[in-house]
């Protein structure tokens, strides 16, 4: 009899690694999404971007638009389940600018931790934030320092935008210019590849997006650096941005993902050592010293 169950367990097991289901989860059904979280092996990915201005010619949802596309190709690769994008994130110094949706700090991480509790309440254990806004960095990476605040059954993973090195030379073959910190030459291209017809290349030289340099302070940052350097909030120079570099960054930085994605899968140690963490951690005098 046990037997018996074994085998229709683990037949089931294969139908739900076999079944074609979507990776968004917003596009899975209420049924489909407990199979979804067994095929993914419980992992899930946030795609994170903010909304913010990039340039005169780029989307502010730049950044969650890249997110999206890259994190949709990545889980189709090695399948996991993506997560609407969230937009909330750490865009304090482009307030001046239209469109910029700028929450507070404490609303950042407050999201961040129930979000990332619903998502772990629903199954998925493993979660896996990728950010491509790089004002994000900081706060993604004090959210997961943070995790070892209070006990919990899941586990968060960073892994912030990005490419290989090995990409990265392959990249700077292909520029024409620094490929540009902010809706310069790649973020540009890699929008034309996501979304070409957001794209309003022939806007971008009406203003600029070099530094200014204004601060006399080398390797200090105080928080008004970026407005500092570019008060246009753009910093780069995008004419020469193309489709065949942005597909060539998307699809390279997808499989990177997807790598990721494969060996959150295959990590069966994390999970283990955080609770070995939480029970010593409530009584560290019987901790081995
Ligand atoms: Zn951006």
């Amino acid at each position: 009899m046990i037997l018996v169950a074994a085998f229709v367990l683990s037949c089931f097991c294969c139908n739900a690694q076999d079944e074609k289901l979507p990776v968004l989860w917003s596009e899975l059904t209420g049924p489909d999404f407990a199979k979804a979280v067994e095929k993914s092996g419980g992992v899930c990915i946030i795609p994170m971007g903010v909304l913010e201005k990039h340039g005169p010619h780029l989307p502010l949802a730049t950044d969650c638009i890249v997110a999206d596309y890259i994190a949709k190709m990545a889980a189709e690769m090695e399948y996991a389940i993506v997560f609407p994008t969230f937009y909330v994130g750490q865009i304090n110094e482009a307030k001046h600018q239209p469109g910029t949706v700028a929450y507070s700090t404490e609303l950042c991480l407050k999201m961040l931790e129930e979000t990332c509790a619903e998502v772990a309440r629903n199954g998925c254990k493993k979660i896996i934030l990728f950010s491509q806004h790089g004002g994000n960095n900081a706060l993604v990476n004090l959210f997961c320092q943070s995790q070892l605040n209070s006990e919990r059954d899941y586990i968060v993973y960073e892994t912030l935008f990005g490419s290989k090195p090995e990409v990265k030379a392959q990249i700077e073959k292909m520029l024409k210019t620094d490929g540009g910190e902010h809706a310069g030459e790649e973020e540009t291209s890699e929008v034309m590849a996501a979304r070409p017809d957001l794209v309003k290349l022939e806007r971008a030289a009406t203003q600029s997006g070099e530094a200014l340099n204004r601060l006399p302070l080398q390797k200090m940052r105080p928080s008004i650096f970026w407005y500092a350097n570019y008060p246009n909030h753009f910093a780069g120079e995008p004419s020469a941005a193309n489709t065949e570099l942005g597909e060539y960054v998307i699809l390279e930085d997808a499989k990177f993902l997807a790598e990721k994605i494969n060996r959150v899968k295959r990590d069966s140690v994390g999970l283990q050592l955080q609770n070995e963490f939480f029970e010593k951690a409530k009584h560290p005098k019987d901790t081995e010293q």
